[in-house]
Order: C-alpha cells, then sequence, then structure tokens
C-alpha cells in the first residue's frame, strides 16, 4: 500500500507544483488547484489521516518506517488543511493576479506595484502608490480571514487543540521557543540597528527614525544607489561562475532550467519550484534590476542547487517533504555571498564595499527583524479568533521591530501559512554557523573550493531526509542557536 501511496503522493506534489509554476511565472491567469486536490484526495482524505496515525502507534513499527510514515502524515495533514480552503486560496490568487492599481493616468498589474514602489525615489509618490497597493489588499482580505478561520476549524476538527498545537505536533517544534530565542536577536541588535538605520535614513531619505513607514523600507531595502554596481546583464554569468568554483558547472545542469522571461504578471518575487525532484526544477526570477536581483537569483539558486543535486534515489517523503528550513539555509548562503568582500571583489571586480556590505547588512537586519515579529504575531494570531485585535497587533509588532510604521491591512496578505516565519528564522541563525564551518575548513574564499562544492554535493544529495537541526548536528554545528546572527550584525554594523 505504501509504494503506491508513494508515487501518487509524487505526482501530486509534482501537478501542484507545475501548477503554481506557471501560474507564479505569469504563463496562466488563473490558479486551478482544485481539480489536482479532487483528483488526490485519497492521499489526504480523514481516513488516510487516520491510518497513518495508527500505524505510528503500532508496536511492530521499524524505525524508519516510523520516520517515513511521520513525514507522509505530516504531508497529509497539511493537505487536508489545505484541501478544506482550497476555494478560497483560488478565489484569493485570483484577486491578486487579476486586480489593477491606478498609476500615472494608466492601470498597472498588483505585482508591478510592487515592483515600482521599491524603485521609486519621490517619498510621496512612494506612499500613494503604496496606499492604492493596500487598498487592493484590504478588498480581499474578508476571503483571507475566511481562509484562516477555517484552517483554524479543520485543525480542531483533526483533534488538535489548536491550529499551533497542530504544526507543533506533526513539525516537533515549539514556536514558542523559537519566538524567545529568535526575540533575543531584537534586543541584542536594537541598539546598533536603531543608530545605522537613522544614519541611512537621514543621508538617504532625508528623514529620522520617527518618521519611516513600511513603504520607505519597500524601497530601502533595494538599496536603488548601488544599482550600477550590479549589472542585470553579467547576473547569469556571476551565478555560472560562482557555481563552476564550486565545481557545478550549470550549462551542463539539464535539470535546473532558469525562466528570467518578463511576463506582466509574473511575480516580483523570485522562486524556485522543483517540480520533479531531481529531474525537473524551475528557477524563476522577475529581473527588476539591480543588486536584489542578484541576492534573490542567488538565493533561489540555492534551493535549486539543493533539489537539483538531490539522490534521485530518495524515497519521495525525503524528497517533497521536510523542514523548511534546512533548504532556506542552503539558499541564505548563496543569497549572503553580496556580504562577502572578497566574493564581491571576485565576480564583480568591486573594491571599495565597505559601505555596500553595511547597506546589505542593515537591510538584512531589517528582514530578520521583520521575521521574529511575524512570528510572535503568528504565534498569538493563530491562538486567537479575534481577527480585528490580531490586525491591530500585527501593526504594533512590525512597527515596533522594525522601527518603519506598518500599516494593519497588510496582516493576513503578509503571512505564509504553516508557521514558515520560524523556518526562516531557524535558517538565518544555522547560516551564519554554516558559513563560518565551511570557512574553517575550506578557506575564506570557500566558495572557490572545489572541495567545498563536493562537501555541498553530499549533503545536498540527501534532500530533505534530515530536519535542519538534525544537520547541524550532524556536521558538528548543532543545536541552531541565534547568537552568531546576532554577533554578526553587531560586528559589521557597529
Ligand atoms: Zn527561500
Amino acid at each position: 500500500m505504501l509504494d503506491q501511496y508513494r508515487r501518487d503522493f509524487a505526482d501530486f506534489n509534482t501537478a501542484c507544483a507545475r501548477e503554481h509554476y506557471l501560474f507564479q511565472s505569469g504563463q496562466k491567469t488563473i490558479l486551478e488547484i482544485a481539480p489536482i486536490y479532487e483528483r488526490y484526495g485519497h492521499l489526504f482524505d480523514r481516513d488516510l489521516v487516520e491510518s497513518l496515525k495508527r500505524r505510528l502507534s503500532d508496536s511492530d513499527i521499524s524505525d524508519s518506517e516510523m520516520l517515513s510514515i511521520g513525514r507522509l502524515l505530516t504531508f497529509a495533514i497539511e493537505q487536508f488543511l489545505e484541501d478544506s480552503v482550497k476555494e478560497l486560496t483560488e478565489q484569493i490568487s485570483d484577486h491578486e493576479a487579476t486586480s489593477t492599481v491606478e498609476w500615472k493616468g494608466r492601470p498597472i498589474t498588483f505585482q508591478d506595484a510592487t515592483v515600482n514602489i521599491a524603485n521609486e525615489p519621490d517619498r510621496q509618490r512612494r506612499r500613494e502608490l503604496y496606499s492604492k497597493r493596500l487598498e487592493a489588499i484590504e478588498a480581499a482580505n474578508d476571503l483571507r480571514s475566511k481562509r484562516l478561520l477555517k484552517l483554524h476549524q479543520t485543525a480542531l476538527s483533526l483533534g488538535y487543540s489548536s491550529y499551533t498545537n497542530l504544526f507543533e505536533e506533526v513539525r516537533k517544534l515549539d514556536y514558542t521557543a523559537i519566538d524567545g530565542q529568535a526575540s533575543q536577536v531584537l534586543a541584542s541588535t536594537e541598539s546598533t540597528y536603531i543608530r545605522r538605520l537613522d544614519e541611512v535614513l537621514r543621508r538617504h531619505l532625508a528623514i529620522g527614525v520617527d518618521d519611516a513607514q513600511r513603504s520607505d523600507a519597500i524601497y530601502l531595502l533595494h538599496l536603488t544607489n548601488f544599482d550600477d554596481r550590479f549589472p542585470s546583464q553579467l547576473m547569469f554569468r556571476v551565478y555560472r561562475d560562482t557555481m563552476a568554483g564550486l565545481g557545478v558547472k550549470v550549462d551542463s545542469q539539464s535539470n535546473i532550467n532558469i525562466d528570467s522571461e518578463s511576463r506582466p504578471r509574473k511575480n516580483p518575487r523570485a522562486f524556485c519550484m522543483p517540480i520533479s525532484i531531481p529531474e525537473e526544477i524551475k528557477l524563476v526570477i522577475r529581473p527588476a534590476g539591480g543588486q536584489s536581483d542578484y541576492q534573490a537569483f542567488l538565493h533561489e539558486s540555492g534551493h535549486a542547487q539543493h533539489y537539483g543535486w538531490a539522490s534521485s534515489d530518495l524515497s519521495p517523503e525525503f524528497k517533497y517533504t521536510g523542514d523548511y528550513a534546512l533548504t532556506e539555509t542552503y539558499a541564505f548562503l548563496f543569497n549572503h555571498l553580496v556580504s562577502d568582500k572578497s566574493w564581491l571583489a571576485t565576480f564583480l571586480g568591486m573594491k571599495d564595499s565597505d559601505e555596500f556590505v553595511r547597506s546589505v547588512m542593515l537591510a538584512r537586519l531589517v528582514t530578520v527583524r521583520r521575521y521574529v515579529a511575524k512570528l510572535s504575531y503568528e504565534n498569538a494570531l493563530h491562538r486567537s479568533d479575534d481577527l480585528a485585535a490580531s490586525s491591530l497587533q500585527y501593526a504594533e509588532r512590525q512597527t515596533a521591530a522594525t522601527h518603519f510604521k506598518t500599516e494593519p491591512e497588510e496582516f493576513l496578505f503578509d503571512l505564509d501559512d504553516g508557521f514558515y516565519s520560524a523556518s526562516y528564522l531557524r535558517a538565518w541563525a544555522f547560516e551564519v554557523s554554516l558559513r563560518e564551518y565551511l570557512k574553517t575548513k575550506f578557506g575564506s574564499q570557500w566558495w572557490g573550493s572545489k572541495r567545498a562544492g563536493d562537501f555541498l554535493k553530499e549533503i545536498w544529495e540527501t534532500g530533505d531526509r534530515y530536519t535542519a537541526d538534525e544537520m547541524a548536528s550532524q556536521i558538528g554545528l548543532g543545536p541552531i542557536r541565534f547568537d552568531l546572527l546576532t554577533e554578526e550584525f553587531n560586528t559589521t554594523l557597529k
């Protein structure tokens, strides 16, 4: 029974990933996942969830079967949740894909609005566009509220005490504890952060930290003033040469396909879609220019290499389900090359990168602080059904952590399912120690070492077999801690 289940499970993942890829890359105007869920409903219906749970509590179950069944149960439960809201997911996607914003006398897509805010130097116009974008988000908030409340109910219907309790049980993580650890990053970087942020805001936007708003953050994080140092036409070559240093020949990787075409409805957020692991991996970007393209593309290339090198012999449950913090760690490892002065000198001829590196580290700290606030907000959000109160908490926590005044409207838009924010936070923490390990073992220019490449291929080969904590322990680094992350920010931004 398990073999057939595994085959269908892999097919389901491939079908969903392909549909998401076509929609997110702007090649399909509507997202049609409901038919896929109907076709594969037997993989995650209530009976199946119950039978997997029963098998897990059988006394004759082996350790390896327990691990496999545990993963398949996690998958079944997550899809059971999604199945209960699939129509709402489609309606929300449809809304985002079709809504337009009036800008400079003509309608632009919702996705284009985000790109334009990041590139708009005029503060007033940026705010104006931002509030129009908020209106478009607000227009679908009823649907998002309905979807969230339904997810909460579905979690209860499976016998868990809450949505949070469900994810903590299946993922064996304690989100309150992670929140507690990650929150220390906020306290320990607070004074450095305020000082640097105020300095940068005054210099680049002529405002103080008390006047900063979320739309300013979107613009500031884009680091437009460094755009000419990161030419678009060089990006793919930089990627190819970086990987070549590690002994990875991207031109002969027929399983990793780059989609960089510009389409009006293509999501501005770069992404990697592993359609079939390791045979068919999509690396998708919508170039908007500048360093953020480089960061986004390198980030997604970390995912693509991870999945592209995963062994085809792995069981599907170790390819398509796992601890997202692991793949995010590999993504951040490449993402963070842009803050490595010697990498910048080697691949982009940047000799004087001090100012850029400080800017990029400040931008990264804004993002990390944003995610710390997101996780603590999500911990509260999923414990209550009072969404009006939650929207205010979202705004308060975001504003307090980032010091950019944030409005409540994005409280359900700026949210991923299943505590993904905790995966990012754990990955940021793990990545710093993995990077330090690579430097110690293969030299400060680890990215130019074939041996470092061999080491990475060896861990990538295990796909999603291990959790981030298990991988950290196996390398000799674990458990994941946040102190190195804090230290790195305080050192580079002092
Ligand atoms: Zn990622």
